[in-house]
């Protein structure tokens, strides 16, 4: 099946804007066959600068690379449609030629009145209603509209199934507006015809236009492509469209904030469908393996960005198991702390490999890592509040501590002495993990989190560590 995602350059991408370009290049992939992306860039009203780089870019970072489309072109360029004029006058002129499209005087203020009067009327406003009997020949600059044929029509839509519509809600749509430029009820049919499209998927907004695209498609005498009607995707409290004030962000926003090109494709893919199993995590191989249209479900998805930081953990952790550390580091770059630039690679993905089974995003890294690189802020309410160790005294704390850097000074400092050391110290203090450990572990981080304590101490490195240690016991006889 060729396929196509057709974004207009509106600035924002929208979650539901992407899952529109996924499933598309699922089939064109799965069936070998070509992905197209075209930029439906004829509302210059919407128009944002910008916005076509970040669609092509947002593509690309998920792996959605396109097989003919901008930068690349292909038979069918241009593939911006504002530089199509020509192929849309082109079509438009058979439809003049037939009969099947004529020029519209009207002003918009008639139009306007035409409504008005339907209004009153309680009667649905249908241009043909008052479609003019001898129209001027048309010339570019007045709109040009489809002379409609009325009549009961039934299609097959994959996800929707058997649709059926009467005569009331075709009428003679506009195909080339007085600037020019088509509008998109026509130029996608010119388009897709033109670049062999043969399996059409868009957001469900545009079933209801499906029986004048149709009445197109007859005049033109082109085959109807597969039709496939994407689902709304819902606001997280189900009911509502999905839209801003969800807290749902733009693509490119979830991907500054630490979301990882897999697990957002991944979540994306089965907002809306799933294979039938319980399955939850699939690469792009998997997806395009076990992707089928009848499982895209009819209804609503809902969009659950629990879900997706979720399986944002387990993609990082996915990452790390199959492809090793370097894989997950290479993605990491951009997230790390501003101290973080003084050390170097190797540093860095030693932090990283202890610490990323606790990242739900990259962004976390800000904070969970600083004290691998900058000395933390001593606060001793951290340890005076905490549970395991208000019970002891201040000097009791002082004297824990130094002896512990006494202790520790001698050692040799890896993961497998430090753990063992750090038993012998239970037992020589007669105190409890949870005691000691703790104690540790704030003196040297001040951090909420922190990995395995051994592990930690070895990645901070013995100097680091016992001056951490030395300093807290500075400042609680400061205190
Ligand atoms: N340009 C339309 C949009 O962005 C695309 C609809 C379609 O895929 O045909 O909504």
């Amino acid at each position: 099946m060729k396929t196509r995602f057709a974004p207009s350059p509106t600035g924002y991408i929208h979650i539901g804007n992407v899952r529109s370009a996924i499933y598309p290049y699922l089939l064109a992939k799965q069936t070998n066959d070509k992905f197209v992306l075209r930029i439906e860039d004829t509302d210059q009203a919407r128009f944002v600068e910008g916005a076509t780089e970040l669609i092509e870019d947002t593509l690309k970072w998920l792996g959605l690379e396109w097989d003919e489309g901008p930068i690349i072109g292909g038979p069918n360029a241009p593939y911006f449609q504002s530089e199509r004029r020509e192929i849309y006058l082109r079509w438009a002129k058979k439809l003049i030629d037939t009969g099947r499209a004529y020029a519209d005087p009207t002003s918009s203020e008639t139009i306007q009145k035409y409504r008005e009067e339907c209004n009153a009327n309680k009667i649905p406003y249908l241009y043909r209603n008052f479609r003019p009997e001898n129209p001027p020949k048309w010339e570019l600059g007045m709109s040009l509209r489809f002379k409609s044929d009325p009549k009961p029509r039934s299609w097959h839509d994959e996800v929707m199934g058997d649709m059926h519509a009467g005569p009331e809600v075709q009428d003679d749509i506009i195909l080339i507006k007085a600037d020019g430029l088509p509008t998109y009820n026509f130029a996608h049919i010119v388009d897709d015809a033109e670049m062999g499209i043969d399996c059409v998927c868009r957001g469900v907004e545009y079933l209801s236009s499906v029986p004048n695209y149709l009445a197109i498609y007859e005049a033109l005498s082109l085959e109807v492509p597969r039709l496939v009607s994407l689902p709304h995707i819902l606001g997280p409290t189900g009911g509502k469209k999905l839209g801003k004030r969800d807290g749902a962000r733009s693509v490119d926003e979830y991907r500054k904030s630490g979301i990882l090109a897999e697990a957002m494709l991944n979540y994306l893919a089965c907002l809306g469908w799933n294979d039938g199993t319980e399955d939850e995590i699939y690469t792009k191989t998997e997806l395009i393996q076990k992707f089928s249209l009848d499982r895209i479900q009819t209804s609503g998805a809902r969009f659950d960005e629990t879900k997706l930081l979720w399986q944002n953990g387990q993609w990082i952790r996915k990452i790390v198991n199959e492809q090793g550390i370097d894989a997950l580091y290479e993605r990491t770059l951009g997230f790390w702390p501003d101290a973080a630039k003084a050390y170097d690679d190797a540093y860095r993905k030693k932090v990283l490999s202890i610490i990323y089974d606790r990242l739900k995003t990259l962004a976390d890294l800000k904070e969970m890592t600083n004290y691998f690189f900058d000395d933390p802020k001593i606060d001793l309410e951290m340890i005076t509040k905490n549970k395991f160790l208000k019970k002891f005294s201040e000097e009791e704390i002082s004297e824990l501590l130094q002896q512990t850097a006494t202790e520790l000074q001698n050692i040799e400092w890896n993961e497998e002495t430090l753990q063992a050391k750090l038993n012998q110290l239970l037992e020589k203090f007669e105190k409890k993990p949870a005691e000691l450990f703790s104690l540790i572990r704030i003196a040297i981080s001040y951090a909420p989190f922190s990995p395995a304590l051994p592990l930690t101490l070895e990645v901070l490195g013995k100097n680091t560590a016992i001056a951490r240690i030395h300093d807290t016991v500075t400042a609680i006889e400061n205190d």
